[in-house]
Protein backbone atom coordinates (compact mmCIF):
# COMPACT_ATOMS: atom_id res chain seq x y z
CA UNK A 1 0.00 0.00 0.00
CA UNK A 2 3.05 2.49 0.09
CA UNK A 3 3.47 1.62 -3.32
CA UNK A 4 -0.13 2.61 -4.25
CA UNK A 5 0.05 5.59 -2.11
CA UNK A 6 3.50 6.88 -4.07
CA UNK A 7 1.91 6.49 -7.30
CA UNK A 8 -1.62 8.62 -6.78
CA UNK A 9 -1.99 11.39 -8.27
CA UNK A 10 -2.27 13.87 -5.73
CA UNK A 11 -1.36 16.89 -7.65
CA UNK A 12 -4.45 16.52 -10.12
CA UNK A 13 -6.91 15.62 -7.18
CA UNK A 14 -5.74 18.39 -5.44
CA UNK A 15 -5.19 16.43 -1.88
CA UNK A 16 -8.62 15.22 -2.51
CA UNK A 17 -9.02 11.88 -4.04
CA UNK A 18 -11.99 11.05 -4.63
CA UNK A 19 -13.59 7.13 -2.84
CA UNK A 20 -16.19 4.72 -3.71
CA UNK A 21 -16.87 2.44 -0.94
CA UNK A 22 -18.22 -0.59 -2.33
CA UNK A 23 -19.89 -3.57 0.20
CA UNK A 24 -17.00 -6.03 0.02
CA UNK A 25 -19.11 -9.42 -0.43
CA UNK A 26 -22.51 -7.55 -2.33
CA UNK A 27 -20.64 -5.42 -4.42
CA UNK A 28 -23.34 -2.75 -3.68
CA UNK A 29 -21.99 0.55 -3.81
CA UNK A 30 -22.15 2.16 -0.24
CA UNK A 31 -21.02 5.90 -0.69
CA UNK A 32 -18.76 8.34 -2.01
CA UNK A 33 -16.35 10.70 -0.27
CA UNK A 34 -12.72 12.31 -0.27
CA UNK A 35 -9.48 11.23 1.25
CA UNK A 36 -6.12 13.34 1.95
CA UNK A 37 -2.86 11.92 2.25
CA UNK A 38 -4.04 11.56 5.87
CA UNK A 39 -6.92 10.44 5.79
CA UNK A 40 -6.00 7.68 3.69
CA UNK A 41 -2.86 6.89 6.01
CA UNK A 42 -5.65 6.64 8.77
CA UNK A 43 -7.81 4.43 6.61
CA UNK A 44 -4.48 1.83 6.03
CA UNK A 45 -3.32 1.87 9.92
CA UNK A 46 -6.78 1.66 11.53
CA UNK A 47 -8.35 -0.28 9.11
CA UNK A 48 -11.78 2.00 9.23
CA UNK A 49 -12.48 4.03 6.56
CA UNK A 50 -11.54 7.35 7.43
CA UNK A 51 -12.06 10.43 4.89
CA UNK A 52 -11.59 14.59 4.87
CA UNK A 53 -14.88 15.32 5.42
CA UNK A 54 -15.16 18.75 3.54
CA UNK A 55 -17.94 19.85 5.19
CA UNK A 56 -16.18 19.62 9.13
CA UNK A 57 -13.24 20.48 7.83
CA UNK A 58 -11.04 18.09 9.59
CA UNK A 59 -10.33 14.12 9.49
CA UNK A 60 -13.78 12.02 9.40
CA UNK A 61 -13.65 8.51 10.36
CA UNK A 62 -17.27 7.06 9.53
CA UNK A 63 -18.97 5.52 12.03
CA UNK A 64 -16.77 7.23 14.85
CA UNK A 65 -20.49 8.94 16.44
CA UNK A 66 -22.87 6.09 15.25
CA UNK A 67 -20.50 3.24 15.76
CA UNK A 68 -21.52 2.68 11.71
CA UNK A 69 -18.04 1.76 10.91
CA UNK A 70 -16.50 0.28 7.42
CA UNK A 71 -14.22 -2.28 7.79
CA UNK A 72 -11.50 -2.17 4.96
CA UNK A 73 -10.65 -5.33 2.96
CA UNK A 74 -8.70 -3.81 0.16
CA UNK A 75 -8.02 -0.41 -1.27
CA UNK A 76 -7.63 0.05 -4.90
CA UNK A 77 -6.63 3.27 -7.74
CA UNK A 78 -8.04 3.26 -11.04
CA UNK A 79 -6.54 2.87 -14.39
CA UNK A 80 -4.99 6.48 -13.90
CA UNK A 81 -4.76 7.10 -10.00
CA UNK A 82 -7.01 9.94 -9.43
CA UNK A 83 -9.53 7.32 -7.53
CA UNK A 84 -9.84 4.92 -4.97
CA UNK A 85 -12.14 1.85 -4.95
CA UNK A 86 -12.70 0.67 -1.39
CA UNK A 87 -13.89 -2.56 -0.77
CA UNK A 88 -15.54 -2.77 2.98
CA UNK A 89 -17.58 -4.81 5.27
CA UNK A 90 -20.05 -2.40 7.30
CA UNK A 91 -21.42 -2.23 10.55
CA UNK A 92 -24.87 -1.35 10.37
CA UNK A 93 -26.45 0.80 8.17
CA UNK A 94 -23.52 3.82 5.69
CA UNK A 95 -26.22 6.00 5.20
CA UNK A 96 -26.95 8.41 7.74
CA UNK A 97 -30.76 8.60 6.92
CA UNK A 98 -30.60 4.43 8.16
CA UNK A 99 -30.18 3.15 4.84
CA UNK A 100 -27.62 0.21 3.76
CA UNK A 101 -26.33 2.38 0.35
CA UNK A 102 -26.14 6.28 0.20
CA UNK A 103 -28.06 6.09 -3.52
CA UNK A 104 -31.16 4.36 -4.30
CA UNK A 105 -30.98 0.32 -5.38
CA UNK A 106 -29.52 0.75 -8.69
CA UNK A 107 -32.17 -0.89 -11.43
CA UNK A 108 -29.99 -2.45 -13.68
CA UNK A 109 -31.87 -3.75 -16.67
CA UNK A 110 -30.99 -7.70 -15.65
CA UNK A 111 -33.22 -6.70 -12.56
CA UNK A 112 -36.24 -6.49 -14.12
CA UNK A 113 -36.00 -10.07 -14.67
CA UNK A 114 -36.47 -10.32 -10.60
CA UNK A 115 -39.12 -8.16 -10.49
CA UNK A 116 -40.89 -9.95 -13.57
CA UNK A 117 -40.22 -13.01 -11.15
CA UNK A 118 -41.87 -11.83 -8.14
CA UNK A 119 -44.91 -10.43 -10.28
CA UNK A 120 -45.42 -14.02 -11.39
CA UNK A 121 -45.01 -15.31 -7.96
CA UNK A 122 -47.55 -13.50 -6.41
CA UNK A 123 -50.21 -14.48 -9.95
CA UNK A 124 -49.67 -18.09 -8.04
CA UNK A 125 -52.48 -16.61 -5.28
CA UNK A 126 -54.57 -14.87 -8.44
CA UNK A 127 -57.82 -15.23 -9.19
CA UNK A 128 -57.39 -17.07 -12.88
CA UNK A 129 -59.75 -15.02 -14.45
CA UNK A 130 -58.07 -12.05 -13.59
CA UNK A 131 -54.63 -12.62 -15.43
CA UNK A 132 -53.24 -14.79 -17.81
CA UNK A 133 -50.32 -16.38 -15.45
CA UNK A 134 -52.92 -16.84 -13.00
CA UNK A 135 -55.23 -19.37 -15.58
CA UNK A 136 -51.84 -20.59 -16.81
CA UNK A 137 -50.99 -21.71 -12.99
CA UNK A 138 -54.35 -22.90 -12.94
CA UNK A 139 -54.46 -25.00 -16.36
CA UNK A 140 -51.57 -27.26 -14.65
CA UNK A 141 -48.18 -28.18 -14.47
CA UNK A 142 -48.32 -30.29 -18.11
CA UNK A 143 -50.06 -27.58 -19.46
CA UNK A 144 -47.19 -24.72 -18.61
CA UNK A 145 -44.50 -27.14 -19.45
CA UNK A 146 -46.35 -27.82 -23.06
CA UNK A 147 -45.81 -24.40 -23.29
CA UNK A 148 -42.23 -23.92 -22.68
CA UNK A 149 -42.03 -26.49 -25.23
CA UNK A 150 -43.78 -24.93 -27.77
CA UNK A 151 -42.01 -21.36 -27.45
CA UNK A 152 -38.65 -23.32 -27.15
CA UNK A 153 -39.74 -24.82 -30.70
CA UNK A 154 -40.42 -20.93 -31.99
CA UNK A 155 -37.06 -19.65 -30.69
CA UNK A 156 -35.35 -22.31 -32.60
CA UNK A 157 -37.74 -22.02 -35.73
CA UNK A 158 -37.19 -17.83 -35.80
CA UNK A 159 -33.64 -18.66 -35.43
CA UNK A 160 -33.28 -20.61 -38.24
CA UNK A 161 -35.14 -18.23 -40.54
CA UNK A 162 -32.67 -15.11 -39.33
CA UNK A 163 -35.86 -13.36 -38.36
CA UNK A 164 -34.01 -11.71 -35.75
CA UNK A 165 -37.35 -9.28 -34.85
CA UNK A 166 -39.15 -12.55 -33.93
CA UNK A 167 -36.56 -14.34 -32.35
CA UNK A 168 -36.44 -11.69 -29.73
CA UNK A 169 -39.82 -12.22 -29.54
CA UNK A 170 -39.82 -15.51 -29.17
CA UNK A 171 -37.45 -15.91 -26.56
CA UNK A 172 -39.24 -13.31 -24.57
CA UNK A 173 -42.46 -15.82 -24.72
CA UNK A 174 -39.57 -18.62 -23.75
CA UNK A 175 -38.62 -16.70 -20.88
CA UNK A 176 -41.78 -15.80 -19.85
CA UNK A 177 -42.78 -19.25 -19.65
CA UNK A 178 -40.30 -20.47 -18.24
CA UNK A 179 -39.95 -18.35 -15.54
CA UNK A 180 -43.93 -19.55 -14.98
CA UNK A 181 -42.93 -23.24 -14.69
CA UNK A 182 -40.08 -22.48 -12.38
CA UNK A 183 -42.49 -20.85 -9.96
CA UNK A 184 -45.00 -23.99 -10.76
CA UNK A 185 -41.99 -26.19 -9.59
CA UNK A 186 -41.22 -24.45 -6.71
CA UNK A 187 -38.02 -22.99 -7.79
CA UNK A 188 -36.85 -19.61 -9.73
CA UNK A 189 -33.86 -17.75 -11.48
CA UNK A 190 -31.10 -17.24 -8.63
CA UNK A 191 -31.56 -21.46 -8.35
CA UNK A 192 -30.77 -21.62 -12.08
CA UNK A 193 -28.11 -18.80 -11.55
CA UNK A 194 -26.47 -20.66 -8.86
CA UNK A 195 -25.97 -23.85 -10.72
CA UNK A 196 -24.57 -21.73 -13.59
CA UNK A 197 -21.69 -20.41 -11.76
CA UNK A 198 -21.14 -23.51 -9.72
CA UNK A 199 -20.56 -25.20 -13.50
CA UNK A 200 -18.75 -22.88 -14.08
CA UNK A 201 -16.19 -23.10 -11.51
P1 LIG B 1 -20.98 8.75 11.66
O1 LIG B 1 -19.69 9.00 10.92
O2 LIG B 1 -21.72 7.58 11.04
O3 LIG B 1 -20.76 8.59 13.10
O4 LIG B 1 -21.90 10.01 11.42
C1 LIG B 1 -21.49 11.30 11.87
C2 LIG B 1 -22.09 12.38 11.01
O5 LIG B 1 -21.53 12.29 9.71
C3 LIG B 1 -23.58 12.27 10.76
O6 LIG B 1 -24.31 12.96 11.71
C4 LIG B 1 -23.75 12.91 9.42
O7 LIG B 1 -23.74 14.29 9.49
C5 LIG B 1 -22.51 12.53 8.71
N1 LIG B 1 -22.66 11.29 7.93
C6 LIG B 1 -22.69 10.02 8.40
N2 LIG B 1 -22.79 9.13 7.42
C7 LIG B 1 -22.82 9.83 6.27
C8 LIG B 1 -22.89 9.47 4.91
N3 LIG B 1 -22.97 8.21 4.54
N4 LIG B 1 -22.87 10.45 3.99
C9 LIG B 1 -22.79 11.72 4.37
N5 LIG B 1 -22.70 12.13 5.64
C10 LIG B 1 -22.73 11.21 6.60
ZN1 LIG C 1 -9.36 8.07 -13.03
ZN1 LIG D 1 -26.23 8.92 2.96
ZN1 LIG E 1 -44.18 -17.77 -29.10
Amino acid sequence: TQQQRAQLDWVKTNDLIPVIVQHAVSGEVLMLGYMNPEALAQTEQSGKVTFYSRTKQRLWTKGETSGNFLNVVSITPDCDNDTLLVLANPIGPTCHLGNSSCFAPAKHSWHFLFELEELLASRKTADPESSYTAKLYASGTKRIAQKVGEEGVETALAATVNDRHELTNEASDLMYHLLVLLQDQDLDLSAVIENLRKRHK
